[in-house]
This record gives structure tokens, C-alpha cells and sequence, in this order.
């Protein structure tokens, strides 16, 4: 992340803000009015001797920046690394254990982990990557959850029922011990994109990682639990969730922008905080914010993308959308598909993914990142009374703004072109000079 932030600073990509800010609401606020654009530099947090950066991945330009990647390559990129994982490598001397603090502390102290929003109960730590082993298998899993600060070295898991971290959990209740954990705070992009892709259980998010960075990433072993973190990450948390200690989370923002009430979470202790030397903590706005959107939406896209694949060769691409907060909606496009194959894709795609509700498929001739092309293929292409699936009463995401008793209504828009479409004569053949005329001009636009 470091070397990244003076990449960014170089090109005027990152603010500075001097002025002494409280990390209760004060982050929040600048964050929230300042979405996107640079990312955000706070020197001087008041009570802490850290500075705070966030804003730092909201753009789908500044992750394929810190992947060193063109920004249309971002997805090849990911999809990739899903194909060619790399294994982790172990090392030995770490930055991110420069510094370490055992418990008991106050990590409200240690941290400048900031208030978020009015109605939340806590400070919540947002940009925590965390890491635990399954009980049973000892397989790793790596993911992001919200971690509420309880005092001292006490937190609060907000994880759903369906996640790995919260299965991971429930098998060590059933064995009647704590789950270990640790928690890396100030990632490489790579880090943070590997730990939101949708793999199965017992698959190493590392992996992906390795597979993002074109080198296995490099972890260092924990100073107090039996796992591995990220050397070059900032921060480490160190400690364990307790499965037996659930405590009522009260009001929580959720990415549609709405508060939640999702009852108790996972409680758990933190014993040992390591980090570098003039540690940076990263914070990730939660809510419906461009980071927090984006983060899941690149994983998840990626993920559809391979999927889709594997059933129809005609899926070129899944774009899942900041508008649809990241989780809600995609674009899919696809290159000449047969009749009815754009509605089998809508099908797959809302039957892998449970967060998706309304699926565009469009024809790969327009960009599924404007916005305005896709609305042009609705406009050209979509016949309401045949490309239309209404599909009432499926099973929804519990974050789903309009799910009624966990059910909601999805839907698909097929707006491709059909067999026969651009014939010339017919009614959907492009108007355009001439070909070897517009050719010539095209490769030669830079002389005009
Ligand atoms: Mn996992």
C-alpha cells in the first residue's frame, strides 16, 4: 500500500489534509463528501499518533493502477489470476511486526478506527482482512467483515450465515473452542480483490492473490496464533472470535446505503497488535460509497465471468455496477448469441450469485462500462413482450433492500442482437461512410 500512496501522491492522486480531524464522524464526513477523486490522506487524527487514508480504491482505474495494469484489463487481470493462482511464501522478517503491543490495551487507543455513522453503536474497522483455518480441514480462508471496537482489546464480528468466516466459526462453537484469527489492515490491492472472490470453501483467497501480483504473496507467521499474514501489510490484529459470545450489533450502514438491523454478532478478543514502523491505517467507507461498492463488484464480476464461461462460450464479460451498489445488478455481455441464449445467462447468472436481482445482457459491440451504451441496447434491441424474464418469489441476499420474508423479484433484460441482426437491408444495419474511408481515418485519427 505505501508504495502505492507515493505513486499516487506523485500524480497529485492524493490529498493531504493537515488539519486535525476526529476520527468520530469527522473521517466519515470528508470520505463520504469527497467519494471520489483523490484518496484521502489524514496526517493528524486527534487522539491517535497513526494517520488514516481512505478513498484509496474508488475507481475501477485506481485498483488496475495498483494491479500496474491497463484499466480495461482489469477484468482479463482477475480472471486470470482465478485460472493461474499462486501459492503463498513464507518469510521471515517482517515489516508489518516492527512494532509489537501485547493486551491488555485499548485499541480504541492503538487505532485511529473511526465512527461511521450516527445511529452505529461503535468504531468499526472496515479495511480488516481477516484470516483463519478451518477446524476441521486446517484449510486457510481469507475475507473482509465488519469488526465493531467493544473496549479494550474486545470486538464484534458482523458476518452473514452463509459466509466462510461465519461456517468457520460455527465448526469450532461445535467444538467448543474459539476460532483463531488475525487481521491485516493496510493491503496491496491484490490482497483486498483476492479476499472478496467467490471460491468454494477450503480454498485459499492467497492464492488468487499470488495470482493477481504474478508472484506468490509473501506472509510472515503470527506472533501469538497459528496463522499467516501479509509482511507488508501495516497492521495486524491478533486474537480470536468467540462463537459463544454473540452481542446484538443494533444499527448497521449497509451497502444500499440504508441502516440494518441484523441482530447479535460474533464476539472476540484481540491479544496482540503488530505493526510497521509509522504504521498507516487504512479505512474503507462503508454504506453505499464507491470502495465499498466497487471492492465486491470486481471480485463478483470476475467470478460470474468465469462461471459463465464455462456454460456458454458466447459470455464475454460480467459487469457488476457502482449503481447497483456493487452487488444488485450486471451487465453481461455476449458475442453473437444463439436465440435464447442471453436468457440462459440471466438465469446462471442470478442462480450463482444470490445478491444479483437484475441482470442486463447486451451484445459485445457496446461497452458495458457507459452506462449510456447499455441504455442505447435497451433502446435498439430489447422487444419488452419476449426479452423480458419476471421471475417472483426467489430466494434473495439478506442485504437486499426489498427482500420480503428473504424473497424478491428478479429479473433479466436480454437486449443482444439475434441471428440475422445487421443484415444488410434489414433494420438494423449500422449507418456509416464508407468502410475503407472510415478505416483509414480511424487508424489515422491522431494526424486530424
Ligand atoms: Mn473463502
Amino acid at each position: 500500500m505505501r508504495a502505492f500512496l507515493a505513486g499516487l501522491e506523485e500524480t497529485g492522486d492524493l490529498k493531504r489534509i493537515t488539519r486535525k480531524v476526529d476520527a468520530r464522524f469527522e473521517i466519515a464526513s470528508v470520505l463520504s463528501l469527497r467519494e471520489r477523486g483523490p484518496a484521502q490522506f489524514f496526517e493528524t487524527v486527534g487522539g491517535s499518533p497513526m494517520p488514516v487514508v481512505g478513498n484509496l480504491f474508488n475507481s475501477r482505474a485506481r485498483f488496475a493502477r495498483a494491479l500496474d495494469i491497463a484499466p480495461e484489463d482489469l477484468d482479463t487481470a482477475c480472471l486470470n489470476a482465478l485460472q493461474n493462482p499462486a501459492r503463498p511464501v513464507l518469510i521471515e522478517d517482517a515489516p508489518v511486526q516492527a512494532v509489537v503491543h501485547r493486551a491488555p490495551f485499548d485499541l480504541g487507543a492503538l487505532l485511529p478506527v473511526p465512527h461511521w455513522f450516527e445511529k452505529e453503536a461503535g468504531a468499526y474497522i472496515t479495511a480488516g482482512v481477516i484470516v483463519a483455518r478451518d477446524p476441521e480441514t486446517g484449510r486457510r480462508n481469507v475475507s473482509i467483515a465488519r469488526l465493531r471496537l467493544e473496549g479494550g482489546g474486545r470486538i464484534m464480528a458482523g458476518i452473514a450465515r452463509n459466509h466462510h468466516l461465519a461456517m468457520l466459526a460455527e465448526k469450532a462453537r461445535l467444538r467448543g473452542h474459539a476460532l483463531e484469527i488475525a487481521v491485516a489492515i493496510g493491503n496491496h490491492a491484490a490482497v483486498l480483490i483476492g479476499s472478496q472472490m467467490y471460491l468454494g470453501l477450503g480454498d485459499d483467497e492467497f492464492d488468487i492473490v499470488g495470482g493477481l501480483l504474478g508472484e506468490g504473496v509473501e506472509l510472515v507467521k503470527c506472533r501469538t496464533v497459528d496463522l499467516e499474514v501479509p509482511a507488508h501489510a501495516e497492521i495486524v490484529l491478533e486474537g480470536e472470535l468467540r462463537p459463544e459470545d454473540l452481542i446484538e450489533e443494533g444499527a448497521v450502514s449497509e451497502f444500499p446505503g440504508f441502516y440494518v438491523y441484523y441482530g447479535p454478532g460474533i464476539g472476540g478478543e484481540i491479544k496482540c497488535v503488530t505493526h510497521r514502523r509509522d504504521a498507516i491505517y487504512q479505512a474503507i467507507l462503508p454504506g453505499y460509497a464507491a470502495e465499498h461498492c466497487l471492492l465486491g463488484a470486481v471480485a463478483i464480476g470476475a467470478t460470474l465471468t468465469r462461471d459463465l464461461r464455462r456454460s456458454i462460450p458466447a459470455v464475454r464479460r460480467v459487469l457488476v455496477t457502482e449503481g447497483g451498489m456493487g452487488r444488485l445488478h450486471a451487465v453481461i455481455s455476449m458475442h453473437r448469441p444463439r436465440l435464447g441464449e442471453g436468457k440462459r445467462a440471466v438465469l446462471l447468472a442470478v442462480g450463482l450469485v444470490n445478491l444479483l436481482k437484475h441482470v442486463v445482457v447486451v451484445e459485445d459491440d457496446v461497452d458495458i462500462e457507459d452506462p449510456r451504451q447499455v441504455e442505447w441496447s435497451l433502446a435498439a434491441r430489447f422487444r419488452g413482450h419476449e426479452d423480458l424474464i419476471v421471475l417472483p418469489g426467489v430466494k434473495a441476499d439478506r442485504c437486499d433492500p426489498l427482500h420480503e420474508d428473504l424473497v424478491v423479484t428478479k429479473i433479466g433484460m436480454v437486449a443482444t442482437t439475434r441471428p440475422g441482426d445487421g443484415e444488410a437491408g434489414g433494420r438494423s444495419e449500422f449507418a456509416r461512410p464508407p468502410a475503407a474511408i472510415y478505416e483509414h481515418v480511424r487508424r489515422n485519427l491522431d494526424d486530424y
